[in-house]
């Protein structure tokens, strides 16, 4: 057996025992996890652990989430292929990876210089050329490309970003851990109703690194 034959065996179980079996059940989020290399996206020594349940180091203090949770908040989106999504806090790629072989454009934001750059390599590598990755503050969001079918945030944030709010396109959602900085946080799900009209839901509680910036920690 070569090693990809081993990559493509442990991606199918941590499908079938990860996802499906804690609940996942949107097919477009299975074939996406079953489809994208998380190998691909962690440092290389480490890619013996790429596809264990939990999250891993990426370098500069980051991480790369569990593939549950990826799963369960791309699930959130609620998403039918086609769409134009924001991502804050890229990291390694990956749930810019998942969401781009849903949707059809994402636009991904990292503040770390060194992540944002490692992370535009692999996508493009890996042939993600619907997935446009820029450096900066994500708490601002990416006004130009506005409005977006779905955000979603990987970084925990003290309250819910108005900017990002803002870039939400009627009928879309946004997923976001909001709460302390160093403890759990809620998974939050708002929804833009009309212009002026949101619902918010609790999804369930969540442990991230902080989101830093203008409207998130200091
Ligand atoms: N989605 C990532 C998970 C990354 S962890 C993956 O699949 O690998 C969260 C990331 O958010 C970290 O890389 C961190 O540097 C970044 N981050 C924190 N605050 C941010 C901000 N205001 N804007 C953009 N990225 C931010």
């Amino acid at each position: 057996m070569n090693q990809d034959n081993g990559f493509e065996i442990q991606r199918a179980s941590m499908v079938d025992y990860q996802l499906r079996a804690r609940g996942i059940e949107s097919p477009q989020v299975l074939e996406a996890m079953g489809r994208v290399a998380r190998e691909a996206f962690i440092p290389e020594r480490m890619r013996d652990c790429a596809y264990d349940d939990g999250p891993l180091p990426i370098g500069a203090g980051q991480t790369i989430s569990q593939p549950y949770i990826v799963a369960l908040m791309t699930e959130a989106l609620d998403l039918e292929g086609g769409e134009k999504l924001l991502d804050i806090g890229t990291g390694s790629g990956y749930a810019a990876a998942v969401l781009g072989s849903i949707a059809g454009k994402v636009f991904s934001i990292e503040r770390v210089q060194e992540l944002a750059d490692r992370a535009a390599r692999t996508l493009a590598d890996e042939g993600f050329d619907n997935v446009e990755v820029r450096c900066g503050d994500g708490t601002m969001g990416w006004p130009e490309h506005q409005p977006y079918d779905g955000i979603i945030v990987a970084a925990g944030a003290p309250a819910v970003p108005e900017s990002l709010k803002r870039q939400l396109a009627v009928g879309g959602h946004l997923v976001i851990p909001v709460g302390k900085e160093h403890s759990v946080q809620s998974l939050m799900r708002i929804t833009r109703l009309a212009q002026g009209e949101f619902r918010t839901e609790d999804l369930g509680a969540v442990r991230f690194v902080p989101l830093l910036g203008e409207q998130g920690w200091s």
